[in-house]
């Protein structure tokens, strides 16, 4: 018998194998296993059992160990990790070491945990007796034998403040037993319970709920692949659409897969929708997946979902890799959401992975959002998906309008560049009267975005990134917000020695500062990454936000998610300029985007809610279309215009970035490549540059690009392994 496996040896070729005997029992398609590659052994995963080669078998060396006792990589992983190989252009290992965690591939074991029992029971005498000769012993017998249940010995010892010597002279004593138990390390989410994202108990559905639930039934008792887009405004009740999506998908017996935005993890979110889906599957568990797991943790629940002892997983983009079994069901909340994209190989979209995965299993594929991405609300409006919608919140609670602030006009008025306008200014004081709530954003951290020379014009940059260094005014540094390089902010230029430094751009610091200046008598939190890096801060804003005992939050979009605050009847965008300037063809529908997800935080409550967004160009689409969250509107606007410069999803757009330590050579080789694929696929594809990326230099590392516009993908993505390491001569194009 032989095998041919998928080493994990950092290149993508099947290499075969001859199966001893007494291995032929566990090995199958799918099976993690230890193959001699070259001196040394490596990971690998079978990817054909019993194929014919050319290679005398004599020759061929044997597979070593197997790693678990059933496959490792399920058959419709195996089959996605061959698509995303090709459509993503990177090697199968990449995509199956992404796909196994880390806890898998090295093998992890199950763990143990010591508990301490009663082996015989004391009589009074000797308890007494006991208690003399050996206080400790006594204090630690009375303990156990207090318990209903056999007790975890490391935490009873700590908790009495014992050593093991004392547990110990008991158990040789045979007074008490040690017995090991299988932990159970799944983060099945904590029971921090006071969230309000998702009921305890169900909601009797309204008319639009009800019909999606129908809509959704119906496709999922249909059991094949298809798409359903749930198109719902902010408050709609989508999260009420997808438990009862999946509760009918578990109870065909299938399983599911539940993505949403990291940031949207919250051990509330978390924790609620646990128990939700465990009371509509009772004995079902539900595991939690996201990269802040230990090892055990992810193993576990792996094991768990392996195995179908678990039929859910929730969590962040690579939960799509979770080896849950007969798959009906894959939901995908926020789509929109760019955290969705890995912006490291395998560099996929976890939603469109999600849609993939869900066609080789023949599942439903439910995609929500207040805001779809302009890909997804096409293949709607071409059939390709079903549309769902959801156009009222529940209980009738009024969308709020956005205001428009025009900065150029403050800026006259106030004859200076105004932080917060006057209208602004006069909506926090009145909320701070009624004892409302106001949040704040900004999306950028720091007090300001560059520092300039009023003199010389000099900019600060970071010396192995080219962008401008920020100003964090709390410890007065200049910090790199890509390479996380840190220095003292400079009193005079550090170019011409002028004193003449000025801040320019505004960040959460600034604002924060600003808002103290005007409302000194308001409470004021701040909530980047910066002030929540001390652990457990986070949750904690978010209790006292919500307990009423802060007026004004100011924030990064860090807070602008899945958040609801009944009180918050003001949300202001302090400068929606941020976005819709970046150098992205999707700026404008980020912009729409942002600014609808904003304003959804804002009057949840029974209070109507107003959102006043600050601007210079108010005139744009992106922001006067989100006045009203006419999303039907933008994204007409804006599909007419990709569609003029054929941009996705007209077409394909593939980014390909070319990274290197010399700029000479990286500039020769991104147009010697370019000139081949030009020469190759000339009039398959359309080529733009290659240029220097928009920021030229990353971590000493220089960036070139080049995009290709092309009706399909698979004809044109040469391999980047290739274009990684060989010159464009010796590149194999895949046609
Ligand atoms: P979305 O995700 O569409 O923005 P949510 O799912 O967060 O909206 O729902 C908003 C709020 O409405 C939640 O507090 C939820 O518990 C509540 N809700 C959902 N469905 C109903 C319903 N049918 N009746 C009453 N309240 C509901
Ligand atoms: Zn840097």
């Amino acid at each position: 018998m032989t095998v041919g496996v998928h080493p994990l040896a950092g290149f993508d070729k099947l290499l075969h194998y001859r199966v001893p005997e007494n291995l032929r029992e566990e090995i199958a398609i799918g099976s993690l296993v230890r193959v001699p590659v070259g001196r040394t052994l490596k990971l690998g995963v079978v990817g054909e059992v019993g194929a014919p080669t050319d290679f005398p078998l004599e020759r061929l060396k044997s597979v070593a160990q197997v790693l678990h006792p059933f496959p490792a990589l399920p058959e419709d992983l195996l089959k996605l990790a061959r698509w995303m190989a090709g459509y993503y252009a990177c090697g199968l290992d990449s995509v199956i070491e992404t796909m196994l965690p880390a806890a898998v591939r090295h093998g992890a074991v199950v763990k143990h945990e010591k508990l301490l029992e009663i082996a015989r029971t004391l009589t009074p005498d000797e308890l007494a007796q006991l208690e003399k000769r050996a206080p400790q012993q006594a204090k630690l017998y009375r303990f156990v034998a207090q318990q209903f249940r056999p007790s975890k010995k490391s935490l009873v010892l700590s908790r009495l403040d014992l050593s093991a010597a004392v547990a110990s002279a008991l158990v040789k004593r045979g007074v008490l037993r040690e017995v090991l138990q299988r932990v159970e390390r799944v983060a099945y989410g904590d029971d921090f319970a006071h969230g309000e994202l998702v009921a305890a108990q169900p909601h009797a559905l309204n008319g639009e709920q009800a019909a999606a639930v129908a809509a959704i039934d119906e496709e999922i008792a249909r059991d094949r692949f298809s798409v359903s887009l749930l198109h719902g405004v902010t408050g709609s009740g989508k999260t009420e659409v997808y438990l009862r999506a999946i509760d009918t998908a578990l109870r065909t017996g299938g399983g599911v897969v539940f993505l949403v935005p990291e940031v949207a993890l919250t051990p509330q979110t978390v924790a609620r929708l646990r128990s939700r889906l465990e009371a509509i599957a009772p004995g079902h568990k539900c595991v939690v997946w996201h990269s802040h797991l230990s090892e055990g943790e992810r193993f576990d629940g792996w094991l768990a979902l392996a195995t179908g002892e678990a039929r859910i997983v929730v969590g962040a983009r690579s939960a799509i890799f979770a080896p849950v079994q007969n798959l009906r069901l894959t939901v995908v909340d926020e789509e929109h959401e760019p955290a969705y994209k890995q912006d490291e190989t395998p560099r996929y979209h976890g939603r469109d992975v999600a849609v993939m995965r869900a066609k080789l299993c023949g599942a439903l594929c439910l995609l929500g959002s207040a805001t779809p991405s302009l890909e997804s609300f096409a293949n709607a409006r071409a059939g390709k998906y079903r549309l769902l919608e959801l156009r009222q919140r529940v209980d009738a609670r009024k969308l709020p309008d956005i205001d428009i602030v025009d900065l150029r006009i403050e800026a006259m008025k106030q004859r200076s560049l105004p932080t917060l306008s006057r209208q602004l200014v006069d909506a926090m004081h009145a909320r701070l009267e009624r004892r409302e709530q106001t949040i704040l954003f900004i999306n950028r951290r720091g007090y300001s975005s560059s520092m300039l020379c009023t003199k010389c014009g000099h900019v600060e940059e970071c010396p192995h990134c080219s962008i401008a260094l920020t100003y964090h005014r709390a410890d007065e540094t200049l910090r790199c917000h890509l390479c996380g390089l840190q220095k003292a902010a400079p009193a005079r230029c550090p170019s011409c020695q002028a004193p003449d430094i000025r801040w320019r751009g505004l960040g959460t610091q600034r604002v924060e500062e600003a808002v103290r200046r005007v409302l000194p008598r308001a409470r004021i939190e701040r909530m980047d990454t910066d002030a929540m890096s001390k652990k457990n801060r986070f949750r904690e804003v978010l209790s006292l936000f919500r307990a009423g005992k802060i007026d004004v939050l100011v924030g990064t979009q860090m807070i602008g998610k899945g958040l609801d605050f009944p009180n918050v009847t003001l949300v202001g965008l302090i400068d929606a300029d941020i976005s819709m300037h970046l150098p992205d063809f999707r700026a404008n529908e980020r912009t729409f985007q942002l600014l609808v997800q904003v304003a959804g935080r804002a009057g949840r409550g029974d209070r109507a809610g107003e959102v006043i967004v600050q601007t210079f160009t108010p005139q744009a689409e992106a922001i006067q279309f989100s006045r009203h969250a006419d999303f039907e509107g933008f994204a007409e606007a804006e599909l007419k215009l990709r569609k003029d410069f054929r941009y996705p999803p007209y077409r394909h757009l593939i980014h390909h970035l070319f990274r290197g330590p010399n700029p000479e050579k990286l500039k020769f080789f991104a147009e010697q490549w370019a000139r081949l694929v030009e020469k190759e696929l000339g009039e398959k594809v359309e080529l733009r540059g290659p240029s220097p990326s928009p920021i030229e230099k990353i971590k000493d590392e220089y960036r070139w690009q080049l995009w290709y516009f092309t009706s399909s993908v698979t004809k044109v993505v040469p391999s980047s392994r290739d274009c990684a390491q060989g010159s464009p001569g010796r590149t194999i194009l895949r046609r």
